[in-house]
């Protein structure tokens, strides 16, 4: 059994909506292995990802990476709050993907996003509020 993915608590949503953008070639080469050649390949539901408190599996290659910690510290921590609280993530947890993907459509209705992720670059273009309505419309 492979080791979980580590995932910080707004990181289950940005998966969901990453679509190939990052802060440098790094990290979204990095992001990128994670979510399109595990989470969102053939099996991927079933991955492992264990709830952490600090930067993770995404934050690796980062050029923001402090350490454990990030140059933009206080947003993040207030975005994982958020996020814990909507998901309802508890530190340690463990949950698949598709769990967590379950989680967030009984959780996190469409239209949220701007509320929840305040404070993120990436909230204004869209592609993560697009990429919840899909996860809402595939279940219809
Ligand atoms: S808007 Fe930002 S914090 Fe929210 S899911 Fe997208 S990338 Fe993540």
């Amino acid at each position: 059994m492979p080791d979980p993915l580590r995932y910080r608590p707004h990181h289950f949503l940005c998966s969901l909506g990453f679509e190939g953008k990052g802060y440098s070639d790094a990290f979204t080469a990095n992001m990128d292995a994670i979510v399109m050649g595990r989470l969102r390949a053939s099996g991927g539901d079933a991955i492992e990802i264990r709830v952490v408190g600090a930067a993770d599996d995404i934050c690796g290659p980062c050029p923001k990476r402090r350490g454990s910690l990030c140059t933009s510290q206080d947003r993040i921590k207030l975005l994982d709050r958020a996020h814990a609280a909507a998901l309802g993530l508890q530190p340690r947890e463990r949950l698949t993907w598709g769990a967590a993907k379950a989680r967030i459509r009984a959780k996190v209705p469409p239209g949220s996003l701007k509320t929840l992720c305040a404070g993120c670059e990436w909230e204004p273009y869209g592609m993560c509020e697009a990429a919840l309505a899909r996860l809402h419309a595939d279940r219809s």
